[in-house]
């Protein structure tokens, strides 16, 4: 048993542990080159399997946007399941399943990894909260459909941009960052979805508007239904955000994120509200 992180390299022969301390990537993968490559978040508490379907569904889409092909869902539940049995039970392990176009000159053999370690500590971000910034994404909010090969709404492992964004945001002096479209449609974070509320209507944009479909905003979505409060994707206009009784930014491992500041104006939070919609994701995590 072990609280360090655990590594599981897999291909056709099988999934092998491995050192993550030591090197295990070729300087020549795609992945590492090119960013060419798509990845899964997974959050597991209290050392019980969590619900994997829509994890897979996204991560079969993402290969397929991409053309990589499909790993058989048998062999990452039965990575996931070694990587569990083999870590002390913590509070939270965030486990990473990356697949990358393999080496260059390789053939067409992907190169796959599962990474378990023990999650950063977010309850104090989601107690408290973050102040975000609306920053242009550049594109119009129906690029995803005519220009597919932007990817935009796989899970791939070309996250420079968001990391750059996040960037900018503290440099602006905040937290987090509230992507818009060029048509001025409020999008999603750079690693979270949005959520807002207003009155007794909860919303997120469509995935038809180029964003990651998120596994946390539907289970959210259940959560708001299960308050008798309607729930629904529609466009959200970014000049409405400030107007919002609430806004969350949401995502498997941080979870529930109230936004207090919206581009230097304050928001209203509600911390009930938050507290039990966290609740809610971490039992709906460790229960299915
Ligand atoms: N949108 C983006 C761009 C993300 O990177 C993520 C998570 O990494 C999400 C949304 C939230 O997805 P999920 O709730 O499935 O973790």
């Amino acid at each position: 048993m072990t609280s360090s992180p655990v590594l599981f390299l897999i291909d056709a022969s099988g999934i092998r542990r491995a050192d993550p301390s030591e090197p295990q990537l070729m300087v020549t993968d795609w992945g590492a080159t090119r960013g060419d490559g798509i990845f899964e978040s997974i959050s597991v508490i209290e050392g019980r399997m969590p619900p994997l379907d829509a994890r897979f569904d996204r991560l079969e889409a993402s290969a397929a946007d991409l053309d990589l092909p499909v790993l058989a869902r048998s062999t990452w539940t039965e990575a996931l399941a070694q990587a569990i049995a083999t870590h002390d039970p913590v509070e939270r392990l965030a486990v990473t399943l990356v697949m990358t176009r393999g080496v260059e000159g390789g053939g067409d053999s992907p190169t796959s990894w599962l990474l378990a370690r023990p999650a950063r500590d977010f309850s104090d971000i989601r107690r408290i909260g973050v102040s975000v910034v609306t920053l242009d994404r550049g594109y119009a909010s129906d690029v995803a459909a005519g220009a597919p090969w932007l990817l935009l709404g796989a899970k791939h492992l070309s996250y420079a941009t968001n990391a750059a964004a996040i960037r900018e945001a503290s440099r602006r002096g905040a937290d987090d960052v509230i992507f818009t479209s060029s048509d001025g449609l409020a999008l999603e974070g750079p690693t979270s979805s949005l959520v807002v509320r207003r009155g007794d209507l909860v919303e997120s944009p469509g995935a038809e508007t180029g964003i990651l479909a998120g596994t946390t905003q539907a289970t959210a979505f259940r959560f708001f239904e299960s308050r008798g409060l309607r729930t629904r994707f529609a466009p959200i206009r970014a000049r409405d955000l400030a107007d919002c009784d609430a806004i969350w930014l949401v995502s498997s491992v941080r979870q529930a994120v109230a936004v207090h500041t919206l581009d230097a104006h304050p928001m209203p939070v509600d911390d009930d509200l938050t507290r039990a919609l966290n609740d809610w994701l971490g039992s709906v995590t460790r229960a299915e």
